[in-house]
C-alpha cells in the first residue's frame, strides 16, 4: 500500500540514509556478529553524516527538525540495509531524549555535543537480574550524601551495555515508595562502575548487550537527570515513544523479510513450477501483505500523532502489540517458505527469525502491553471491584 505521511524531502533524505547504510554497515555484518557488537566508529560515521539525533538543536550540533519521520527512515532503513545490531534508534530516540527533555542547560551542553558526533555512546539501564516487567520492585540504591549520590546495584540485559559511554540509570532514592526512584547518568571510568559479561543471545548477534555493576559509584549531584525521586514518572512518560521506535523497526524487518521471501518463492521450483505458484504459498504471502499493510497504516499514524504531541501510551502499546506479534508471524511463514535454507544460518532470513524473538519481550512484553491496553478500558484489577 502507499504510504502517505512522507513528502519529497523525506524520501530525498531516505536515499542519503539508504546510501550510508550500505556503504558503512551491510559491508561489515559478518565481521560484527563476530566480535559481537558493531564497531564504535560507526557511531563516528553516522555523526558525521547527520544521523544522530536530527531533532536536537543546532548550537549541540543537531540540525534541529522537530519531525520525527526523519528518525523513523533512520530506523526503517538500518533495518532494511543496515544492521540490527547497530542500535542507533536506542541512541537517538530512546536514552538522548532523557538528556534534552530532563536534562539543564549545564547538562545539555556537557553531553550533547558529544551525542550528536557520535563520540559519546548511550544506553539505558532498568532491568534487573531479579525484576524487568515490575520496574517499581528494582532494588539498585541511590544514596544522598550532600553535593553526590552513591550508587550500588546490579543491571542487566543493557543493550549498548559494553559500548556506552553514558548510562542512564534508574535507582531507588525511596524506600518507603514503590515509585521512588531517581535517573543518574553514569559515565564511563566512574569508580566502582564495572561492565559484566557481554551476555550470548540466540539472535540480535551483533548487538551488545550487557551486565552492569555498581560498587559504590560517587555520581555528582550534576549527573541527576529532573528530580531524584520522580524517575518511574519520567520513564512512564519515555515508554510511548520507546515503544513506536521499536514498532518502527519491527515493521521495517517484517517488511523486509516479506520482500526477501516474495523474491525466493518465484524463484525457487519444486514439482516443476516456481513453489509461489501453489496457492499455499499465494495465500500465505497474501495474508501478510495485507497484514504488513494495515500494521504500516497505524504505525505511520502512530508518527504523525508523536509529531503533535498526542501519542497516548495505549496507542503505543497497540502498535508494540501488534507490530512485534505481527513480525514473529511473519518470519514463522516466511522461514517455512524458504524450506531447509530458512534454517541455515547463511541465509539472512534464519537470522532474521532469531533476532525478531525478542521483539515480543523487550521493551514491554506481550503480556504488559495487554495490561496497558486492558487498564485504559477501566478493566483494572487494582481499582474494579
Ligand atoms: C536483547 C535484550 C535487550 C534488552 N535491552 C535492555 C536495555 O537496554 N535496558 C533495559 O533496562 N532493559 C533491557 N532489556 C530488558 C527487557 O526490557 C526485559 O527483559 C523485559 O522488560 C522483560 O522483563 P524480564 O526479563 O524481567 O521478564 P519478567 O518481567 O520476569 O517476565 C517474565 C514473564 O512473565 C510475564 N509477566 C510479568 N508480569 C506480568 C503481568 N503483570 N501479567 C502477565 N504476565 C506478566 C512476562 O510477560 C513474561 O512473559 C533487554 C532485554 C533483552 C532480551
Amino acid at each position: 500500500m502507499k504510504r502517505l505521511t512522507f513528502e519529497p524531502e523525506h524520501e530525498q533524505f531516505r536515499d542519503t540514509v539508504i546510501r550510508f547504510m550500505q556503504s558503512e554497515v551491510a559491508p561489515h555484518v559478518e565481521r560484527f556478529r563476530h566480535q559481537g557488537m558493531v564497531d564504535r566508529e560507526l557511531f563516528l560515521k553516522a555523526g558525521e553524516q547527520g544521523l544522530l539525533c536530527t531533532w536536537a538543536d543546532e548550537k549541540y550540533g543537531g540540525a534541529g527538525i522537530d519531525d520525527f519521520r526523519y528518525e523513523q527512515i533512520i530506523i526503517e532503513e538500518n533495518m532494511r540495509h543496515g544492521d540490527i545490531g547497530f542500535y542507533i534508534n536506542l541512541h537517538n530516540d530512546l536514552v538522548a531524549p532523557y538528556i534534552t527533555k530532563l536534562g539543564t542547560d549545564a547538562q545539555k551542553a556537557r553531553w550533547m555535543p558529544g551525542i550528536v558526533r557520535g563520540e559519546t555512546i548511550l544506553a539505558v539501564a532498568m532491568t534487573e537480574p531479579s525484576t524487568g516487567s515490575d520496574l517499581a520492585s528494582m532494588k539498585t540504591r541511590a544514596d544522598c550524601r550532600g553535593d553526590h549520590w552513591v550508587l550500588n546495584g546490579a543491571k542487566t540485559f543493557i543493550s549498548n551495555g559494553v559500548l556506552a559511554d553514558l548510562v542512564v540509570v534508574a535507582a531507588r532514592t525511596d524506600l518507603e515508595s514503590r515509585h521512588g526512584l531517581g535517573l543518574f547518568v553514569v559515565e564511563r571510568g566512574m569508580p566502582g562502575f564495572e561492565r559484566g559479561r557481554r551476555l550470548e543471545k540466540i539472535g540480535l548477534k551483533s548487538q551488545d548487550t550487557a551486565e552492569l555493576f555498581f560498587d559504590n559509584v560517587k555520581v555528582p549531584k550534576e549527573n541527576v537527570l529532573g528530580e531524584a525521586n520522580k524517575g518511574f514518572g519520567y520513564l512512564a512518560r519515555f515508554l510511548a515513544q520507546e515503544r513506536l521506535v521499536a514498532s518502527i523497526g519491527f515493521m521495517a524487518t517484517a517488511q523486509t523479510a516479506f520482500d526477501l521471501t516474495l523474491q525466493f518463492v518465484k524463484e525457487r521450483r519444486a514439482f516443476g513450477k516456481p513453489i509461489g505458484a501453489f496457492q499455499n504459498t499465494r495465500f500465505k504471502m497474501a495474508s501478510l501483505r495485507a497484514e504488513l499493510d494495515v500494521a504500516q497504516a497505524f504505525v505511520d499514524q502512530c508518527v504523525l500523532l508523536l509529531n503533535t504531541g498526542a501519542l497516548n501510551a495505549e496507542d503505543a502499546a497497540a502498535a508494540k502489540l501488534i507490530t512485534s506479534e505481527l513480525e514473529g508471524r511473519v518470519m514463522d511463514e516466511c522461514v517455512q517458505l524458504h524450506g531447509g535454507a530458512g534454517y541455515m544460518d547463511e541465509h539472512r532470513i534464519s537470522r532474521m527469525y532469531t533476532d525478531a524473538r525478542v521483539s515480543r519481550i523487550f521493551a514491554g512484553t506481550s503480556e504488559i502491553m495487554r495490561e496497558i491496553i486492558g487498564r485504559s478500558l477501566g478493566l483494572d484489577e487494582r481499582t474494579l471491584t
